[in-house]
């Protein structure tokens, strides 16, 4: 079922959409061939039985299913609650203005779907199209919040009905975007079916408590009560540093000690804890890049008041209180420190997150200074404080955009000239910068494979972002050949990490992946030769 209409979304039918691996695009080399490619695994009987699945052939929210009428219409009311509330200065003090425009301003040129790799490698499936679920809302919104609007707003936009099936439909739908906006910059009006997607998000996280657990539960919320997402309470982050100086130490030759809680410090380096727990070898190059640069820097272990150690801020991809509550616990930790300024490491949400959508909130003092490590690692690299050897970088690389650095905050160079200068062999994927491709596990799908939705990531959301890698690598695809894809961010890590493990394109086709600082690191004179290791886990 590619063929989905707006008003199917109410429909007392099985499943709106069906994902079928026949009707996908073919993937490049090796992966050309139906074998080469992992089934889709189904969903398993017992979670058809216990949660709401019946908008395609995966979940996200594992919603239960309302029980009688009475739970159908509590569905529908508080739905209806919300999106007043998604409609009022009041409520949405973030964006309320763009997305009203969005609303009202749709030409149905359908230039936007695509732009929208999601609904490209589904094979054009109706209901991953932008304006699908957009057109949702849309119709909600001249139904229910326009004068006249029962009566007359379904001969302008069409009619909907807004049952419970349609309330808990949107809700899955609104987890099959990555958020990455790339239809917006292609709308030739503006309309932002990112926004759109988001704003569904809040409304169902603050008004419904519906949301993904990964994102608030395992995310947010533990965030905020321990100082990490991750879990790691700031006495756990320190021992785990301290093995990873020992090691950078080891593997570098060089002095290695990550300086805590300096006050006064020039810079505190706030990383995506997930470096510290999944790719260790990220703050060990930091450590080493700014120990050789001479930098005057501080991590923060402050955990009950600040979490000045964990950039994480999922509210970013679903609640804007959440979001606001990490926000100014993150300023908090510079504040407390007397630090010159916060450098994000290599996390393009956190980016987007404490130093745009933060400022809405960060006002007097905890307006502080903010920088990316994009353009910090980009003046050392040209200040000529450390030695650079880039015949030690003698492999191919290429750079994936994360979404958030590029087409969200306009952090497209100092990246690419890094690599010019110490990366012979790197080259673009096609396209790139702006017009980039997210990896697939924007908006927080990097963390999330309940039930099947690891196969939808790999088969629908990640598979552009694959055939831009295969493609790029195309002449050298050799196995024996190793192979760097540079992705300067611990979420699109995270999912090329999960796409090469799937696909087991280190074996079939030499490709690893990694950050940025860690190739800055390996061809760094005042380091031992070979910082980068190949294995692949
Ligand atoms: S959102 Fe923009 S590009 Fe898409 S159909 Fe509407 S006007 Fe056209
Ligand atoms: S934001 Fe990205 S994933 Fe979402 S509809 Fe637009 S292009 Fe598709």
């Amino acid at each position: 079922m590619k063929k989905a209409s707006v008003s199917d979304i109410s429909r007392d039918v099985d499943q709106v959409g069906h994902v079928d691996l026949a009707d996908l695009p073919p993937l490049p080399k090796p992966y050309n061939e139906t074998e080469s490619i992992p089934k889709f695994r189904p969903l398993t009987d017992k979670a058809k039985e216990s949660y709401v699945s019946d908008l395609d052939d995966t979940i996200v929210l594992s919603l239960p299913k309302p029980k009688n009428k009475g739970d159908e219409g509590i569905l529908v009311r508080k739905f209806l609650s919300g999106l007043e509330k998604l409609f009022s200065k009041e409520n949405n003090w973030t964006f309320l203005q763009p997305l009203t425009l969005s609303m009202e301003n749709c030409a149905k040129c359908q230039t936007c779907n695509d732009a929208c790799h999601i609904y490209e490698m589904s094979g054009n499936n109706d209901i991953y199209r932008p304006t699908y679920r957009s057109d949702i809302l849309r119709r909600l919104y001249f139904k229910y919040f326009k004068p006249g609007g029962k009566f007359f707003s379904k001969w302008r936009h069409g009619d909907i009905d807004l049952n419970w099936r349609t309330v808990v439909r949107l809700a899955e739908l609104a987890y099959r975007c990555n958020l990455c906006r790339r239809c917006a910059q292609t709308c030739p009006i503006g309309v932002d079916n990112g926004l759109i997607a988001h704003d569904l998000r809040k409304l169902f996280s603050s008004e419904m408590g519906i949301y993904a657990k990964e994102l608030h539960e395992n995310g947010s919320v533990l965030q905020l009560k321990v100082g990490s997402s991750t879990g790691m309470n700031p006495v756990i982050v320190k021992d785990n540093v301290e093995f990873i100086d020992e090691d950078t130490s080891e593997r570098t030759g060089m002095k290695i000690e990550t300086p805590w809680d300096k006050k006064g410090a020039e810079i505190l380096l706030i990383h995506n804890a997930g470096e510290i727990m999944s790719w260790p070898e990220n703050h060990g190059a930091f450590a080493a890049l700014f120990t050789a640069a001479g930098i005057d820097w501080t991590m923060s272990s402050e955990a009950e008041e600040a979490i000045g150690y964990d950039n994480i801020n999922y509210g970013l991809f679903y609640d804007d209180m959440m979001l606001a509550k990490v926000a100014i616990k993150h300023a908090k930790a510079a504040v407390n420190l007397g630090v010159k300024k916060v450098v994000l490491g290599e996390c393009g949400h956190a980016h987007k997150a404490f130093t745009i959508i933060a400022d809405r909130v960060l006002t007097g003092e905890l307006n502080v200074r903010r920088e990316s490590a994009m353009t910090l690692m980009e003046d050392i690299v040209f200040s000529g404080k450390v030695g650079l050897d880039p015949s030690r970088n003698d492999f191919p690389v290429t750079l994936h955009d994360p979404c958030n650095m590029v087409r969200l905050m306009g952090i497209v160079q100092p990246q690419r000239r890094i690599l010019k200068k110490i990366a012979p062999k790197f080259k673009e994927m096609t396209p790139h910068g702006v017009n980039n491709y997210c990896c697939g596990g924007g908006s927080g799908f990097a963390i999330m494979s309940g039930h099947n939705f690891q196969d939808w990531k790999m088969h629908i959301s990640g598979r552009k972002k694959m055939e831009q890698i295969l493609n790029v690598f195309k002449d050298e695809i050799d196995p024996s050949i190793q192979k760097y894809v540079c992705a300067p961010c611990s979420n699109c890590k995270g999912q090329i990490r999960d796409m090469i493990s799937y696909y087991d394109m280190w074996n079939k086709a030499g490709i690893n992946y990694g950050g940025l600082v860690e190739l800055i690191v390996n061809c760094m004179t005042d380091a031992k030769p070979g910082f980068i290791e190949w294995e692949v886990y």
